[in-house]
């Protein structure tokens, strides 16, 4: 085979969605494949970063394929940093000043950790959690409690809360700011998010809420030595502080290109940018129009894997557009896991109503929304308590009441025999909540009445 007559693709980015890009692009094609990082030779998953930290991985384990994964499959790597993209010449400029011509590009350069222009931002021991080179940094400045004595993360969301639960496998006393009144309650209802700060604080993560960092205070050596608090003045000393305010597109190399940009490289459906021949995928790729109450820019592993899987058929002559489907995602907080179907905002939408139940042990609850008139199902958050996936999603398509959803949720269940200390116990909860008895379950089970809150 020549690859020199092979259409050139070329991909900025080895993270998931640039490397199932390019493995369905090789499923269904010969064409000649290039992936570009500056971060690592290999893929790996971003996603278990916080294992080789906390000792249960070691960074090969990371690595889902072998090294010669990418020699058998004709897939070149290159490990170099993209300084420029000219969409005119259609070719790249990298670091070294060497230019690289594609037929068609792919931009699937990820995220990086916000920083909000505080003072001290960049001193040394100041670092996020989102590359390899941060989980290095990490290492170096807080191997053990003698170096480092006291951590401050700035920021509370899913990657705070993994770092906090990194350092605190070594000893290493936190403490959290979060400016929100509640843990994570710019996206979580509050009753989810009161019940994430027990459990962080059972872990003796010393949280602190409704607080702003103010700057951070170097020593002689430019090194963070203590954060100052802006509401209160008080001062921490810490060796090392953790920047986890979220993350957004990393797309300043592309200011110099000719592509339209917003927060991120600007898309329409069928992932194409402003310019021919180059497309974006994954982290930093922002809809032109937003897909439903989705957020423009997903920065979740599984969306950017299903862009790579879209895209490849669209470069290998079968147009397709993204179709995301409902909205799921997951996480942990320590011990505790979270799952989310469709929508559960931090306050219900006008003309929709919840339903919230708590296990008496705090640790683990359900939350749902649903329309006030068709008693449609909206969304669901569960902590502590894993669902199946499949389940919810045909609920959601099928646009299933919430009174057959409460009834049915065992069918839902991950450990249905786990499960059923809780299940009478939902139903009892929700059908004291109200009024419309609409429901006959198995007799078992009684009647189910489901309710319309009043606002
Ligand atoms: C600590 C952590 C935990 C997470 N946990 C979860 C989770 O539990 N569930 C979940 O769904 N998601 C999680 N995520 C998010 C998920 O990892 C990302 O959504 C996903 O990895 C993004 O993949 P991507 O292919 O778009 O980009 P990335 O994986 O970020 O890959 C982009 C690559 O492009 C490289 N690059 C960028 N610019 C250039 C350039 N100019 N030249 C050369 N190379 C360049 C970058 O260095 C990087 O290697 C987590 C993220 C982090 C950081």
């Amino acid at each position: 085979m020549n690859n020199l007559k092979q259409e050139h693709i070329v991909i900025i980015g080895n993270g998931i969605s640039g490397v199932t890009l390019a493995r369905h692009i090789r499923k269904l094609s010969d064409k000649r494949i290039t992936l570009i990082s500056s971060e690592s030779d290999y893929f790996f998953s971003r996603t278990a970063l916080m294992y080789v930290y906390m000792g249960h991985m070691k960074w090969n384990h990371l690595k889902p394929y072998e090294d010669k994964f990418w020699k058998k499959n004709r897939l070149d790597l290159r490990q170099t940093h993209v300084k420029h993209v000219d969409t005119q010449k259609k070719q790249l400029e990298f670091e070294s000043g060497e230019e690289f011509a594609y037929d068609k590009l792919v931009i699937a350069c990820g995220s990086k950790y916000n920083k909000f222009g505080w003072p001290g931002q960049d001193a040394e021991g100041v670092i996020g959690l989102v590359s390899k080179q941060d989980l290095e940094r990490l290492e170096r400045f807080a191997p053990n409690n003698s170096v480092c004595k006291r951590a401050v993360i700035i920021g509370g969301g899913l990657i705070g809360v993994e770092l906090a639960e990194m350092l605190s496998t070594r000893n290493i006393p936190v403490t959290f700011l979060v400016r929100e009144k509640h843990f994570w309650n710019n996206v979580l209802p509050d009753e989810e998010a009161k019940l994430l700060e027990r459990h962080i604080r059972e872990h003796d993560i010393d949280l602190r809420l409704d607080v702003n960092l103010e700057e951070i205070i170097s020593d002689d050596h430019g090194k963070a030595k203590a954060i100052k608090i802006k509401e209160t003045g008080e001062i921490i000393d810490c060796d090392l502080v953790g920047l986890t305010p979220g993350v957004s597109p990393n797309i300043e190399f592309l200011k110099s290109s000719a592509i339209d940009l917003g927060l991120g490289v600007l898309v329409n459906r069928m992932l194409e940018t402003s310019e021919p021949d180059v497309y974006a995928i994954g982290d930093c790729a922002e809809q032109r129009v937003p897909i439903g109450n989705r957020p423009t820019v997903e920065a979740v592993w599984y969306t950017g894997r299903m862009m790579g899987e879209t895209l490849a058929q669209t470069l290998c002559g079968n147009p397709m557009a993204y179709n995301p489907g409902h909205w799921f995602n997951s996480a942990k907080f320590f011990d505790i896991e979270y799952q989310t179907y469709g929508w559960v905002f931090n306050t219900p939408l006008v003309g929709h109503s919840e339903f919230y139940w708590e296990h008496k042990d705090g640790r683990k609850c359900i939350h749902i929304h649903f329309e006030d008139q068709s008693r449609i199902f909206k969304g669901i958050n569960t902590f502590g308590i894993r669902m199946r996936h499949e389940v919810f999603d045909r609920w959601l398509t099928q646009k299933a009441k919430v009174g057959e959803v409460i009834k049915n949720l065992k069918l839902a269940n991950f450990d249905p025999e786990f499960f059923e200390g809780y299940e009478d116990e939902i139903i009892e909860a929700f059908n004291k909540q109200d009024v419309n008895l609409d429901l006959t379950v198995p007799k078992a089970l009684g009647t189910v009445r489901s309710k319309s809150i009043k606002k």
